[in-house]
């Protein structure tokens, strides 16, 4: 960090702590849930920074003298928009899914999109179409509203792989520039912070530093007990008026609320970054031939205002995840209602669906595929003869477009093959009331996980 020492944080002036008062009074008013988040951030004084950002451990940094002529109304809802990244945890979203480094620009103008349609939803007007800093809504990036972070991850790879592209119609410059990061049009920096899972802002403070007692970082415990709180008052909000509470919202409050089962994001994220350091070597060519055919490449919006952001991506970190369902008459109903709580944990945990969640049923053939909608559409249930899962992984590995990983949802009572014919790494999640015996089967180069017994 060479740029630390130049811009200097500082606590608030008593002036500057009754401007956030007034800008959160504000925010309340737009969206009241929030307010555990809003009242358990740690504001500090960036002069420098040219915006707002915010770090994974809740320290929120604001350039008071860039953005106070912007208006109160703006400022609360910069306030919501920093709290949204953090009541999502797109910071450890994105560790867990091992977005690149490099990537992390990328990253957050995903994530940004992701969030700025539901503050929109929820009344904050500087994020409609007409807003005039250059907002990253779906729309911006020619794509619908309410999809992941994921979904606009990709669609900003491919937009920013087409020199030619032209992208929706709100303002904000999308385009690829060497190797300049996270650099506003105005030479200022433009980004979230780290709290997005973005690049981390020049000025952000180390994670045991808290500015002599202004500024603690908040542990893992209380950044818990805040997204809980904050996900309880969204649901009482939704349940006192159906519909006025943002969808996104709802959605991300039920993740938080969702009593743990595997930790998908944990155990995936870590099997998707082994296949990706395995095939480097070979990824890393054809990565820079991309990027010099597409040097010149720039997306622009249309006044260009906005940030833009860099390409130098290794591979697409977006995971398109094939399960294989074993349906086989050894499965008891109640192993097969586990396995569809597991294949709803790893929507909601790696926030996939469609095309980058795909089931199959099999048995000893494969009866049925169907890509995730939601919950009900795994209710049907096709197969029920013979046992092997072979099938299914030969089916999943001849599947267009390519999975990224394939889990095997499985008793374990199944032939499993011998040794790896594909980088595709394999994770094999056993449901099995004594799952000792039946774990020690299945070979050593796939993944095993045991999924925990549900009660009835
Ligand atoms: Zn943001």
């Amino acid at each position: 960090m060479t740029m630390a020492s130049q811009s200097r944080v500082r606590p608030l002036t008593r002036q500057q702590s009754e401007q956030v008062q007034a800008w959160t009074a504000l925010a309340l008013e737009r969206m009241p849930y929030m307010a555990t988040m809003l009242f358990n951030l740690r504001f500090v004084d960036a002069p420098g920074l040219g915006t707002f950002a915010v770090d994974g451990r809740y320290r929120c940094y604001i350039d008071f003298d860039a953005v106070a002529s912007r208006g109160p109304a703006y400022c609360g809802q910069a306030l919501l928009h920093e709290c949204s990244h953090l009541f999502a945890d797109h910071a450890t979203f994105a560790e867990d899914m091992g977005v690149d480094r490099a990537m992390r620009q990328v990253w957050n103008v995903a994530a940004d999109a992701a969030i700025n349609d539901d503050l929109r939803d929820g009344g904050c007007e500087m994020f409609d179409n007409a807003n005039p800093y250059g907002h990253v809504l779906p729309s911006t990036l020619g794509e619908p509203d309410h999809r992941t972070p994921h979904h606009y991850f990709r669609a900003l790879h491919t937009l920013l792989d087409n020199p030619d592209a032209q992208v929706g119609r709100g303002p904000g410059d999308v385009g690829t520039h060497g190797q300049a990061d996270a650099v506003g049009q105005g030479g200022g920096w433009a980004g979230c912070g780290s709290g997005s899972g973005g690049a981390p802002a020049p000025c952000e403070l180390g994670e045991g530093d808290d500015l002599t007692g202004a500024a603690p970082p908040a542990t893992t415990a209380e950044r818990e007990r805040v997204r809980v709180a904050v996900a309880v008052s969204i649901r009482e909000a939704a349940a006192k008026a159906r519909g006025t509470v943002p969808g996104g919202l709802v959605e991300n409050a039920d993740l938080v609320l969702t009593p743990a089962q595997v930790p998908w994001q944990q155990v995936l994220g870590r099997v998707l970054r082994g296949a990706v350091r395995a095939r480097a070597g070979t990824m890393s060519e054809s990565y820079q031939r991309r990027n010099r055919r597409r040097h010149d490449a720039r997306v622009l919006t249309s006044d260009g205002r906005g940030r833009r952001v860099v390409l130098p991506a290794l591979m697409d970190p977006v995971p398109r995840v094939h399960v294989v369902r074993d349906t086989s008459g050894s499965m008891s109903e109640a192993d097969l209602s586990a396995v569809t709580s597991e294949i709803v944990g790893i929507a909601r945990r790696l926030r996939v669906r469609g095309d980058d969640l795909v089931i199959a049923d099999v048995d000893a053939a494969v009866h049925d595929t169907r890509r995730y909608r939601r919950p009900s559409g795994l209710a049907e249930v096709s197969g029920r003869g013979g046992t092997d899962m072979r099938t299914g992984i030969d089916h999943a590995l001849r599947a267009q477009p390519r999975p990224s990983v394939i889990v095997v949802m499985t008793d374990g009572e199944t032939p499993w093959p011998s040794q790896q014919t594909s980088c595709v790494p394999v994770v094999a999640a056993i449901v099995h009331p004594s799952p000792e015996h039946v774990v020690a089967k299945v070979p050593d180069w796939i993944r095993t996980v045991v999924v925990p017994a549900t009660k009835e």
